[in-house]
């Protein structure tokens, strides 16, 4: 699904009052995950327990699989967020304790709302794996409200053709509306509470600016290339995460003039919970006696078993 902006001010450029600066630029860690998985790990990190609501990012791989090497992540359980698996190359399959399952390719999306939980497995597709290839994509999780902790687990597959993409007028930026909204860019996924993400591609020259609600967490992701980032225009290059103050209601990115390859950035925000967490791996609860029934459910089977 294509468009192209309207032409429309948004913001009085010359106030730059209004525009967020940098908390802290730092660099993803690798991290073996899975079955030996090279994830590139963002947060949890030394200095970041946290992104209320956001509570990990991975940038999984990229990693070059030999025919028939097939890592992934066998069986594992959730309880108490979401999982959004966003993919940029290779194909992904996975099943779950409900008797569900499917596959994920290049630019597809996968907003997994653990609830109270179930237990799944995320592995190269069949034919993929027998051929081998690259691997690359996110996963992003996402806390839920303590009154949503419970509720079933639920899954929006989508396809990359479904996922709105946006031009700007100039055609230097476009904008991939994966949740949330850019300018008047509704995505079809549907959050339970205020989540945006999007994938925003810049050409030498391009800025965009995007509002924010001062009170939201949020931070952008290089995928490749480098940008300028923030009121002060930090450059930061790939493989880093930015976490932007809430001193603003706008996030400004831009490319240089002299840029040579596009910059491809996720920006990621959301209203905060403000609520307790406890966490025990893939377990993220309100209270210490949660995850002990948690674990003792998980013990007991009941959060799930896959038997297909
Ligand atoms: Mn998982």
């Amino acid at each position: 699904m294509e468009k192209i902006g309207k032409e429309r001010d948004i913001i009085d450029k010359s106030d730059e009052t209004k525009y967020r600066s940098i908390r802290l630029v730092e660099k993803s860690d690798e991290t073996p995950e899975g079955d030996g998985f090279i994830v590139h790990r963002s947060f949890p990190s030394q200095s970041i327990r946290n992104l209320d609501p956001f509570l990990l990012l991975d940038e999984m791989g990229p990693l070059d699989l030999l025919p028939q090497e097939g890592r992934g992540f066998p069986d594992h359980p959730h309880r108490g967020f979401v999982t959004v698996t966003y993919m940029l190359e290779g194909k992904f399959e996975h099943k779950d304790s409900q008797g569900n399952s499917g596959k994920l390719g290049p630019g597809d999306v996968q907003w997994m709302t653990a609830g109270s939980g179930l237990v799944h497995s995320e592995m190269p597709e069949k034919e993929f794996a027998k051929s081998g290839g690259r691997l690359h994509g996110f996963q992003l999780w996402i806390n839920l409200r303590k009154t949503d902790k419970w509720i079933k687990p639920d899954y929006q597959d989508v396809s990359s053709t479904k996922i709105p993409i946006v031009t700007t007028p100039n055609g230097k930026a476009s904008i991939k509306v994966i949740a949330g909204n850019y300018l008047d860019t509704k995505a079809v996924i549907r959050t339970l509470t205020p989540i945006l993400y999007l994938h925003f591609t810049l050409q030498a020259g391009a800025e965009v600016i995007q509002p924010v609600p001062k009170n939201y967490n949020a931070f952008a992701y290089v995928i490749s290339g480098k940008g300028l980032f923030g009121k002060n225009k930090i450059t930061v290059g790939e493989k880093n995460l930015i976490v932007f103050k809430n001193d603003g209601e706008y996030l400004s990115i831009s490319e240089s003039e002299n840029a040579r390859s596009p910059l491809n950035v996720l920006l990621v925000a959301g209203m905060p919970l403000n609520e307790p967490i406890v966490q025990y791996g893939p377990f993220v609860m309100n209270t210490k006696e949660e995850i002990d029934k948690t674990l003792e459910d998980y013990r007991n089977g009941r959060i799930g078993k896959i038997e297909f």
